[in-house]
């Protein structure tokens, strides 16, 4: 028992194992591929020994690094801050300082040229803030080793830095319509119930789809069909309080609009304003003109429940039902239903709801 009890145990480390072997292989050719497209990164040169300069200059080539040159500390300043450039090789102990201490949108990798090569000269420099040193007599294969690390790490950085900018937007933006995405909404429209529920502040959601829009996509084609549905995001987020309400796009041609702080009667108006608002004017896509409509399901709660931790799924269940009623009755209209709010008491069957329909 206590073998097997192991064996399994071994088994499943070697398992995982293997598995994060995979995970580490798929990540390191992703890096690699980025890297590899990367172009040399950009540089500052900012050496004040003319000698020393045009030394360097003529060392560091196109390939390893793009390289811009400054003749005086402010210049060298002035252009970190306005157009920042990771690696900076410099032979000023006070200019490393003030790059140090400056509050720059990110910290460059600084090489130090000292003006003696020894180990005093160098620590003086690491002590300032420089990352590594090289000599002023450097051979080329020197320069160019410590070129290669200050660029692994700059390299490095920026693939962080685009990775962490995609990951983000992928996440959260929608990439047709660049509104709140449907992983957006799940997570945070729970979040807005909790902070009604500390506050005891009302909330509405309003869930939307676009009528026919089948019909939309056969006279359009896919890529009209999409050029509509951005335009359809844009006039439904153009419609709503900036800052404060949000729209997410939750499904193909299927949106939930989500009103903080908003009881019933106003987020009535929101809905019916919103249903104007595309009905009334005409969408323009693929040179064609074409009415479109849409049909609206609000949700309501005057007070939100501090305890009940299932009202999101209610309020979007209700939403849900209240726009499947509106699709039911014709379509291009609102139904609006307010959620009581000890209606969160009985999880699983809400209370039965108000409705109301409005044309
Ligand atoms: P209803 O009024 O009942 O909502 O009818 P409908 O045609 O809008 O609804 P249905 O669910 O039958 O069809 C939705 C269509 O939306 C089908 C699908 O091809 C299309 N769709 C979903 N996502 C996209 C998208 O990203 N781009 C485009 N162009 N079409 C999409
Ligand atoms: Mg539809
Ligand atoms: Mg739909």
């Amino acid at each position: 028992m206590r073998n097997g009890g192991q064996t399994t145990l071994i088994r499943r480390l070697l398992e995982r194992r293997i598995h994060e072997t995979v995970t580490d292989q798929d990540t390191t050719a992703t890096v690699a591929v980025m890297l590899r497209v990367l172009p040399p990164p950009r540089a500052l040169l900012a050496v004040w020994d003319a000698g020393i300069r045009s030394t360097f200059e003529r060392l560091i080539c196109e390939d390893m690094l793009e390289l811009a040159t400054v003749a005086d500390e402010h210049e060298a300043l002035a252009s970190l801050e306005g157009d920042f450039r990771p690696i900076v090789v410099s032979d000023s102990l006070e200019l490393i300082r003030r790059i140090r201490s400056c509050e720059l949108p990110r910290h460059p990798h600084i090489l130090y040229i000292p003006q003696l090569d020894e180990s005093a000269e160098r620590d003086a420099g690491l002590m300032a803030g420089a990352n590594d040193c090289v000599g002023r007599r450097a051979e080329e294969r020197e320069l160019r080793a410590r070129i290669g690390t200050a660029r692994r790490i700059a390299e490095l950085e920026e693939v962080l830095r685009i990775t962490l900018i995609e990951n983000r937007k992928l996440s959260t933006t929608d990439d047709l319509t660049r509104i709140a995405s449907r992983r957006f909404f799940s997570k945070h429209f729970p979040r807005e119930v909790e902070r009604a529920a500390r506050y005891g502040r009302p909330l509405s959601l309003i869930l939307c789809d676009i009528d026919f829009f089948k019909n939309v996509n056969d006279t359009l084609g896919h890529v009209g069909g999409d050029e509509i549905l951005k335009q359809f995001a844009m006039r439904l987020q153009e419609s709503l309080r900036r800052g404060v309400d949000w729209v997410a796009r939750i499904g193909g041609e299927e949106f939930a609009v989500v009103l903080p702080e908003t009881a019933y009667e106003q987020a009535l108006d929101v809905a019916r304003r919103l249903r104007a608002r595309v009905a009334d004017k005409e969408f323009k896509a693929q040179a064609c003109n074409l009415n479109v409509t849409a049909s609206f399901g609000l949700c309501s709660i005057l007070r939100v429940p501090l305890s009940e931790r299932r009202t999101a799924d209610h309020m979007l269940r209700v939403a849900d039902a209240a726009l499947y009623r509106s699709k039911n009755a014709g379509r291009n209209r609102v139904t609006a239903t307010l959620m009581p709010g000890h209606a969160a008491k009985t999880p699983s069957s809400p209370a039965p709801p108000r409705n109301r329909k409005v044309g």
